[in-house]
Formats: C-alpha cells, sequence, structure tokens
C-alpha cells in the first residue's frame, strides 16, 4: 500500500444520519476528534479523513473524488443520480418515500393520480415511478415543507419521506403509495487507487463483523448433560457449542451463540428443555 493511501469518507454533518453514521466509524474502531463543529477531521489510528456535509452533497463529492466514500440515504444517493458505487448497506435511518394525498379524498389506485399535481423534493424518483405506471401527473418540485403543499392549494398530492407516518398525519394526509425503501448506504467512488480499494475493504470487514455482533447474543446456560442433544438443535448459531463439565454430577454449561431474530421463539424452547441458569450477553464484535 501507498503510504500516501488516505479515505476521506463524507458523512452527514447535522440530521438524522449523523449520530449513527459517527458511532458506525467509532465501532470500527476508527479514532478521531469531531468537537468544534469542524467541517474535517483527521483519523488518529486508521488512514482516514472525515468530512462533514449536507447529506444531498456527498453523492456529487463521492462523484468527484473530493471524497472517496459516503454514508447518505439510498434516497439522496438513488435521487441525485451521481455515477457511485452502492457498496454496502448499513441498517440505519430506514425510511420509506410515499406518497400522500388529502385524507378526505377517495383513493382508488395510482390512476387516480392521472392529471393530478403531486409536490415533492424527488422529482426523479418520482418521475421514474410515475412513468413505470403509465401516469401522467405534474411534478411540482420544492425545496422543503412538502407535506403543507396540499393543505394550502399548492398541490394535489405528495411524495415525501415517511418513517412512521406522523407527518403526513398531523397535516390531514393519508398515505396512499410507497415507491421506494431507503436506509443508509456506504457509497464509493468508482476511481479508488489499488490502495484505497485495500482500506475500503478493511473498513466493510469491519462494518460487517459490527453488524453481525449486533444481531446476534452469547448465551450460556446450565443443563442435565441427557439435555445437550435437544438444546443445541435450537442453538444451530455457530459450528458447535462449547460444552464444559459442571462440578455437581450430570450437569454441564453450555456457551453458545444465538441470533436476535430467532431469540424469543428459542429460549423458550430451551428453558423447557430443562436449561436453567440462562445468561444472554451482547457481542460487540463478530468475526467471521
Ligand atoms: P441536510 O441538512 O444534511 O440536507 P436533511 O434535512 O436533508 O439534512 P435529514 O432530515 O437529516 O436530511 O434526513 C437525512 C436522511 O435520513 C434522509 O435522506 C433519509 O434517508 C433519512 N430519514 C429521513 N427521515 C427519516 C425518518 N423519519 N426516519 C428515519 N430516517 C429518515
Ligand atoms: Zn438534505
Amino acid at each position: 500500500m501507498n503510504m500516501n493511501d488516505i479515505l476521506r469518507i463524507a458523512i452527514q454533518k447535522s440530521g438524522r444520519l449523523s449520530e449513527d453514521s459517527l458511532k458506525l466509524i467509532k465501532e470500527c474502531g476508527i479514532r478521531f476528534d469531531n468537537g468544534g463543529g469542524k467541517l474535517k477531521t483527521a483519523a488518529t489510528n486508521f488512514p482516514a479523513e472525515i468530512l462533514f456535509l449536507r447529506d444531498d452533497d456527498i453523492p456529487g463529492y463521492v462523484e468527484d473524488g473530493v471524497a472517496h466514500l459516503g454514508i447518505v440515504g439510498e434516497n439522496v444517493s438513488e435521487e441525485s443520480d451521481r455515477d457511485v458505487d452502492t457498496v454496502h448497506k448499513l441498517g440505519f435511518s430506514k425510511c420509506r418515500l410515499s406518497i400522500g394525498v388529502l385524507r378526505e379524498q377517495e383513493y382508488h389506485g395510482v390512476k387516480d393520480l392521472d392529471g393530478k399535481s403531486i409536490a415533492t423534493t424527488y422529482p426523479r424518483l418520482l418521475d421514474k415511478y410515475l412513468k413505470e405506471h403509465n401516469v401522467t401527473a405534474q411534478i411540482h418540485e420544492i425545496s422543503g415543507s412538502v407535506e403543507i403543499a396540499p393543505s394550502i392549494g399548492l398541490a394535489d398530492a405528495v411524495c415525501d419521506i415517511v418513517s412512521s407516518g406522523s407527518t403526513l398525519l398531523s397535516n390531514g394526509l393519508k398515505e396512499v403509495e410507497t415507491i421506494f425503501r431507503s436506509e443508509a448506504v456506504m457509497i464509493a467512488s468508482k476511481h479508488l487507487s489499488p490502495g484505497q480499494q485495500e482500506l475500503l475493504d478493511q473498513l466493510l470487514f469491519r462494518i460487517k463483523s459490527v453488524q453481525v455482533a449486533k444481531n446476534n447474543k452469547y448465551i450460556l446456560l446450565n443443563c442435565p448433560t441427557t439435555a445437550v442433544d435437544e438444546i443445541i438443535k435450537y442453538l444451530p448459531g455457530m459450528r458447535s457449542p462449547t460444552i464444559l463439565p459442571l462440578a455437581t454430577e450430570g450437569w454441564c454449561s453450555l456457551h453458545s451463540v444465538i441470533n436476535e431474530n430467532e431469540f424469543w421463539e428459542n429460549i423458550e424452547k430451551i428453558r423447557q428443555a430443562g436449561a436453567e441458569g440462562i445468561l444472554v450477553i451482547p457481542i460487540e464484535k463478530m468475526i467471521l
């Protein structure tokens, strides 16, 4: 690797992505000082610099190679239509881009939008959706406060980011179509040097280890030796659980990994099979 190889990573300066983006970088063991509202900071233990930008500017900076990597919502990356690689989904800032109409308006399907005007900050994604559904509507591009457009008569409908739906609701709107599902993604420049590609691979390896760890828990339990075969059926996590004898004759301690998604269902079966003293511990990193 060339000594001059460095990864410049662009993240949102302040907004819904900021906290989780910083957390992810820190969980990957990359340390840096981000005090004082700086726009740029250098990592102290990894060849990286962090740039703090408005999210809308990130895809452009990555396309131009000013930043080598960026963390943005897929919605922003897709809307920007910049020539970048989406290298990894990050699992946070999940939201959807939806069409909403006034609550009292009758709505039967997407064809009802024919001839209507729709206010949005996502003209490109909306246009694509409308074309795919053979709907001709007028797209009214505005830069913010989209959800008030119908109630002030600016447009018949909106196309905006929704997570819980409460903003739509409080503006007298109902969600009628979901046009795009989004989460935070890592985007990368298409012109990385071999050394930068190597650094990116290292970073992705760390990110995946952090993500896998979050989806799994370390489990320890005591059980009669005769129950081991039954219990390990519900612990498919690792290749093979660790089994240690206990001082009490006929009993052992069993250690394994359990998937978060199957946790409650399996823990019940494990208990019924005779397990006692069950401890479940978060895992910080998991190397596959
Ligand atoms: P900036 O000042 O950087 O331009 P912004 O106001 O455009 O910020 P935010 O509201 O901080 O952007 O949202 C950033 C991203 O977070 C969105 O593009 C979207 O991917 C995601 N997001 C938006 N709203 C929500 C939500 N309610 N829940 C989860 N994620 C969301
Ligand atoms: Zn923005």
